[in-house]
């Protein structure tokens, strides 16, 4: 059976970067002390009464407007009743019949070859707080911060064919949420979470398939695991002729399943009711045109210019516009030096080694565009070798000194005195005789041998093409 062919739809969870909560002034800001970030709204209490938060709306919409969504001009907001510890009204407020945002899609590269993941739908609605366990003590408590904190719901239709193309689709989505500046897009620290829900069709097979959701997993690898796992894990139950059953499963990283954590069928009737405290959400015209002529540039158009502008290939456009400020330290760069695949090559290697290194973002780099532009002229101009450099680079990024002070203090400076290379090659000539002997017999490759010598002895400042001729010219007499 291995016709059977996985059929994958993702729920996506986004934390929006709002200043306040949803339906109160509450802070949004994470890490605090656990409930302090709290008021008798967001805490359930009696009495009182939400209101929207107009920012998590805007939102909404640029992610809708960018994603080619329709943009319901009437959408309105329900009650979503189940009990939890960590919902303290006993409803989550949530968007149901009538979302903000209806279809659309991402565009991804699936294996080369461009594909459009469409989506269900988009809606707002209110987090939850968070449990928080201490198996030592044998307690549990709760944190409400988190309750009220604002959320994009994002969801796919079932389309995305493997576990490779949900994550691809899940990065270009997160992509997008920075891009538009609405949600930081940490995994791990759980701003933007995913549920994906997998079965397995046969062809000619009339409906889909029974489906279990996965849940738990909180990186891209992990998705790409836990997917992979279960779409085995239902191909060995088909196989044995059993049937899938509807369930939640969790990823267990450390053991690398996943586990089946409750049945679908029973509880899951949230008896949705229309929200009494809030009026329906009436989104005017001019505010969608708005929204619209505020987008920004968005990944794909970036990639697409970055390769059409200024040379570069796809890879690397993909490497300079994984953040919007990536690509605007390598456009200062080009508008100061107009040597768009060089410096794109530069950014590229060094730049965003240096950044992994140093583990921050573009903003912390201590080398400036204009540094690292006048490196690069140096560079051109033969004062330093492209080896020499390397060093400077990361000696600038370490002290944030210019490279004129770093090239003269390490004696980087590249040799093309003809005198002063002819001096070395010499003397490397008469310290490997065999070499020598064996490259006049005509085993030429050697030269390389003896030029790496004297690029070895002048730690790297010998101009290379000119050491090359020279050695030549002299084994050659
Ligand atoms: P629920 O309320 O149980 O989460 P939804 O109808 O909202 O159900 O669907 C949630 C997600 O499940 C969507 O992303 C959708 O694409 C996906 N989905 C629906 N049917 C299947 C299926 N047969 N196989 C895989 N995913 C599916
Ligand atoms: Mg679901
Ligand atoms: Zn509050």
């Amino acid at each position: 059976m291995s016709d059977l062919r996985p059929v994958i739809g993702l729920e996506v969870h986004a934390q929006l970067l709002t200043q306040t909560k949803i339906f109160c002034g509450c802070s949004t800001r994470f890490g605090l002390a656990p409930n302090t970030n709290t008021c008798p709204v967001c805490l359930g209490l009696p009495g009182v009464l939400p209101v929207l938060n107009r920012q998590a709306v805007e939102f909404g919409l640029r992610l809708g407007l960018a994603i080619h969504s329709r943009i319901n001009a009437l959408s309105a907001f329900a009650r979503k009743n189940y009990f939890y510890p960590d919902l303290p009204k006993g409803y989550q407020i949530t968007q149901y019949e009538h979302p903000l945002c209806q279809g659309g899609y991402v565009e991804i590269d699936a294996a080369g070859e461009k594909r459009c993941i469409d989506l269900e739908r988009i809606h707002l609605e209110e987090d939850a707080g968070k449990s928080v366990h201490d198996p030592q003590g044998g307690t549990s408590a709760i944190d409400f911060n988190r309750a009220g904190i604002p959320l994009l719901e994002i969801v796919s239709r079932p389309e995305i064919e493997d576990p490779d193309q949900a994550v691809t689709f899940l990065k270009e989505l997160r992509l997008l949420l920075v891009y538009l500046g609405i949600c930081d897009g940490n995994m791990e620290e759980g701003s933007l979470r995913c549920d994906a829900n997998v079965s397995l069709a046969r062809p000619g097979q009339e409906g889909p398939g029974t489906r279990t959701e996965l849940k738990n997993m909180n990186s891209f690898s992990h998705i790409r695991k836990a997917l992979a796992y279960e779409i085995q894990r239902q191909r060995g139950v088909l196989e044995a002729g059993q049937a899938v059953i509807s369930e939640t499963r969790l990823w267990d990283e450390a053991r690398g399943v996943t586990a089946a954590l409750r049945g679908k069928e029973e509880g899951r009737d949230y008896r949705y009711f229309p929200e009494p405290d809030l009026p329906e959400l009436l989104i005017e015209t001019a505010w969608i045109e708005a929204a619209s002529r505020a987008l920004p540039e968005l990944p794909r158009e970036k990639r697409r210019r970055f390769q059409d502008d200024y040379g570069l290939s796809p890879a690397q456009a993909g490497l300079l516009t994984q953040t919007p400020a990536i690509g605007a330290y390598y456009e200062t760069c080009v508008a100061l030096f107009d040597r768009p695949r060089e410096i794109g090559r530069w950014v590229a290697n060094h730049v965003l080694r240096v950044l992994k290194e140093q583990t921050g973002g573009i903003e912390d780099l201590r080398v400036s565009p204009e540094m690292l532009v006048d490196l690069l002229r140096r560079m051109e101009a033969g004062e330093v070798s492209s080896r020499g450099a390397r060093e400077v680079f990361d000696e600038m990024a370490l002290s944030a000194r210019g490279a004129e002070e770093i090239i003269r203090e390490r004696g980087l400076t590249q040799i093309r005195d003809e005198g002063q290379i002819r001096d070395v090659v010499r003397a490397i000539i008469e310290e490997h005789p065999r070499e020598v002997a064996a490259y006049r017999s005509g085993k030429t490759p050697v030269l390389q041998f003896l030029v790496g010598q004297v690029m070895h002895a002048s730690r790297g400042a010998a101009d290379p093409g000119m050491t090359q001729i020279i050695m030549k010219e002299m084994l050659d007499s």
